[in-house]
This record gives structure tokens, C-alpha cells and sequence, in this order.
């Protein structure tokens, strides 16, 4: 198969030194979705590719690419880049985790779709400030059905009502409603963070605003989410011990 040299617009999330004085990326594309890419001397302080290959750039890379294997980073343009996030230890914190997981949702030049902007969006979010740990939760829960493993959360699992005080049951696979408590194996979460859980879960990371959510609450969802990963992708991710040593800081250990 030929070569094509092709602009696919996106993120560049993670960088590594290869052999003497290259470079390999990786990026998260509309067009291709996950390319690893080599820089050709990018290691190289007069390289012009030196400067532009830092994790949480975004804009449009011209590579050659046969769409399968390692393709090569050529040029770039519109650039653009977030010197901030080198500072800033919580947000980039937050982003290694969530473009790690997604990361691992999806094979080399499988497509996206909708989490191509799932993560965009996200990545955006964050960096303009929005709560970085509801917008985690939200790709996290989101993400699921990238794994195959999408939880039920838009109505009971055993009637079907969609309105009312709801547990999350993890041998089930989604929500259950306050009728059926007795008779399934749940997680005895409190009603507010079961609701936030399908909040998170349900809607487009479009339409979610400002929300204010308690410490304590976001702490619940977050072990909640933690366990139906635990039991149901099972990923060891350093990042997240990174996140979790950086959020340590955020929400004491009790
Ligand atoms: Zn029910």
C-alpha cells in the first residue's frame, strides 16, 4: 500500500524519545483517529518540529500515512499551543489520565465518531477552567461504551421508569429504581450521586454547564466510578495513580 500525505486535525497527547534523536507521538484525530506518528530529528534543538511536538497541542498535522503502522509527522499548521498546562499540575493531571484511557478504548486508525469530540471537548473545558473533575467523571462514565461495556442508566433496569430514586447496581449494569431495591445486588449509593452518575452518563458534554456539586459528592461518584471500571475494564493506569497522588490533595483522604 502507497503512501498518502494527508492534514488530520487534532491533539497531540503523548511524546517519547526513540532511538538517538527522533521523536514518536501520539495524536487523537477526526480523520484517523489514534496515529502514532514519528518526528524525524525531533529531538534535536534546532529541529523546527522541537518546539511543536509538546503534549496538548492542537491544530492540523500533515503526515504520510498508510494508515496502519507508524505514520510520519511532516508539517503542521494552525498550531495551537497551552505553555500554561506545563504549570499547571492538577489540569495536566487530569488530561494525561483521560487521553490515556481513551487511549486504550480504541485500536490504532479506528474511527472515533463521537468520542473524537468527546475528548475535545473535554480537553477544552479543562483547560478553560471548567471542573476538571466533573468533566473527568463524564468522559469516564461516556467512555464505557467505548469499552463495550455501556451501563444502563436512562431508566430502570427491571421496569423501566425513568423518574425516581434510583441505585447503581454493578452486577446489573445500570440503574435501578427505588421499587426494586430489595431484590438486586446495588451498590447503596445515595440517591444524589446515583442521579449525578446518569446525569453524567446521559447527556452530551455540550450541553453540560456549570454544575455545583459538593466535594463529598464528587468523592462518591468518584469511587462509584472507580469500582464499575474496577469490575468491568479492569485498566492499570499510571496516570490515574498520578491523578490520584495529585487529587489527593484536593479531596483528603478520610
Ligand atoms: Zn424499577
Amino acid at each position: 500500500m502507497a503512501y498518502d500525505l494527508l492534514d488530520v486535525t487534532g491533539i497531540l497527547f503523548k511524546r517519547r524519545r526513540y532511538q538517538e534523536a527522533d521523536l514518536l507521538a501520539k495524536l487523537w484525530t477526526r480523520e484517523l483517529g489514534i496515529v502514532t506518528v514519528i518526528i524525524k530529528g525531533g529531538m534535536r534543538p534546532k529541529s523546527p518540529f522541537n518546539a511543536v511536538a509538546l503534549p496538548f497541542t492542537e491544530g492540523t498535522f500533515s503526515i504520510l500515512t498508510k494508515r496502519r503502522g507508524i505514520s510520519q509527522l511532516r508539517a503542521t499548521k494552525d498550531l495551537k499551543q497551552h505553555d500554561e498546562l506545563y504549570s499547571d499540575l492538577v489540569k495536566n493531571a487530569y488530561l494525561s489520565y483521560l487521553f490515556d484511557l481513551a487511549d486504550h478504548a480504541f485500536s490504532e486508525y479506528q474511527p472515533l465518531d463521537e468520542f473524537y469530540g468527546l475528548l475535545v471537548s473535554a480537553f477544552k473545558r479543562i483547560v478553560a477552567g471548567q471542573d476538571p473533575e466533573i468533566i473527568t467523571q463524564m468522559v469516564e462514565l461516556q467512555l464505557l461504551a467505548a469499552y463495550g461495556v455501556m451501563p444502563h442508566l436512562a431508566s430502570c433496569l427491571i421496569c423501566g421508569k425513568e423518574q425516581g430514586i434510583f441505585d447503581y447496581s454493578i452486577a446489573l449494569g445500570g440503574v435501578v429504581c427505588s421499587d426494586h431495591f430489595n431484590r438486586v445486588q446495588r451498590e447503596h449509593l445515595s440517591p444524589k450521586a446515583t442521579g449525578l452518575i446518569r446525569t453524567l452518563g446521559l447527556i452530551p458534554i455540550d450541553r453540560l454547564g456549570e454544575i455545583g456539586v459538593s466535594d463529598q459528592l464528587k468523592l462518591e461518584t468518584r469511587q462509584a466510578i472507580r469500582k464499575i471500571y474496577q469490575a468491568t475494564v479492569d485498566l492499570r493506569l499510571s496516570s490515574l495513580n498520578f491523578l490520584d497522588e495529585i487529587r489527593s490533595d484536593i479531596f483528603p483522604k478520610k
